[in-house]
């Protein structure tokens, strides 16, 4: 069959990679200038590796999604730290362990880590979220420093993700166009679609709007080797900003003595940057997946909407990749070549 991906991110990519495999021709359309979405990486003019949309940590207890990555990269050993800066200037270990409860006490979590974070982030006081976005973030007991304590794979890909998601599209029956938005004419050339364009734009937001929240990103270059002590600070304060990554923290990310490069993150809601989408909103009652699944239903059974803005859902790489090979093998059982 001829297939058309939109959005040549890491769900768009694995069922390029998978239903080219199998013998269907693709075309992946991208509307940016760069493949991988949000997980795009570039070396910057200091030799340092920026990603330029925000910090991109791969961890999963998938085995499968683990080995199927990692034939298009190598993955450094790489386990996250962070720490979460006080009102008074001081480092805690962050995600709270027990270091961080004997210096704030424990009944202060909430206040101090959570509901200032989590409303300049949303936009939205913690009641009003879906309770499992702050539960992404662990509260431990013990004095482990890990980000992700639980996930067996974690690393870095050696050459960047960029690289490692071009290596996923690199096959005779892939075409990638870049800087090509998607246009219904597309659909007159292919059997099937999958869409990972924002589902409501896709059907004239005949029901509304769906609400993203978006980060703008500040990028700084400082003259010194090394700035913090992880390599990302959540700050515990009231002003615009979540948090701030040292990119030469991370293994593979370049080690120029003389430059450390810094991003700080703002959010904001999506229509105040672009109408970049990178957050979709679970609010606690579910109004927004009700419309979403306004949206599914109306959508003709020759297209799928993927990943986080065709299905509407907060899901990290590694999910997206198993979401995508579960896609691509249900595709494939439905439609043998
Ligand atoms: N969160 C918080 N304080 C923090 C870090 C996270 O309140 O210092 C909450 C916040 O609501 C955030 C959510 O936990 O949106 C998930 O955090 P995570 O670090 O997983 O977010 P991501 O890396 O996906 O932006």
């Amino acid at each position: 069959m001829n297939i058309l991906i939109v959005g040549a991110g890491l769900t768009g990519s694995t069922i390029a990679r998978e239903l080219a495999e199998e013998g269907h021709k693709i075309t992946i359309i991208e509307k940016r200038d760069h493949v991988a979405g949000n997980a795009y990486d570039y070396m910057d003019e200091t030799g340092i590796r920026v990603h330029k949309y925000g910090p991109h940590l791969f961890h999963t207890n998938n085995k499968r999604v683990w080995e199927y990555l990692s034939q298009f990269t190598n993955f450094i050993y790489y386990r996250h730290k962070a720490k979460a800066q006080l009102k008074d200037g001081n480092y805690v270990p962050f995600p709270v362990n027990a270091e961080t409860i004997e210096k704030v006490g424990r009944d202060n979590v909430l206040d101090i880590f959570f509901r200032p974070y989590t409303k300049k982030m949303w936009g939205k006081e913690l009641e009003e979220l879906d309770p499992n976005i702050i539960k992404r973030v662990p509260v431990k007991d013990n004095r482990d420093e890990s980000y992700f304590p639980n996930d067996t794979y974690q690393g870095i890909p050696d050459e960047g993700y960029t690289v490692m998601v071009e290596k996923m599209l690199d096959h005779p029956n892939i075409e990638v166009r870049l800087n090509t938005e998607f246009d219904m004419v597309w659909m007159n050339y292919n059997d099937y679609c999958f869409n990972s364009m924002p589902i409501d734009e896709y059907h004239g937001f005949v029901h509304g709007e769906l609400p993203y929240r978006s980060l703008k990103f500040h990028k700084k270059v400082i003259p010194m080797n090394k700035v913090l002590p992880s390599t990302t600070v959540n700050f515990t304060h009231d002003g615009p900003y979540t948090r701030v990554t040292e990119w030469k923290n991370m293994p593979a990310h370049g080690n120029n003595p003389h430059a450390s490069v810094l991003t700080f993150e703002e959010p904001c809601d999506y229509r105040d940057n672009d109408m970049e989408r990178y957050y979709p909103v679970k609010d606690v009652d579910g109004e927004n997946r009700k419309t979403y699944e306004k949206y599914r239903e109306m959508t003709s059974p020759k297209m799928q909407f993927i990943g986080r803005c065709g299905q509407y859902v907060y899901i990290d790489m590694h999910q997206a990749v198993n979401s995508a090979l579960q896609i691509a093998d249900k595709f494939k059982k439905e439609y043998e070549v």
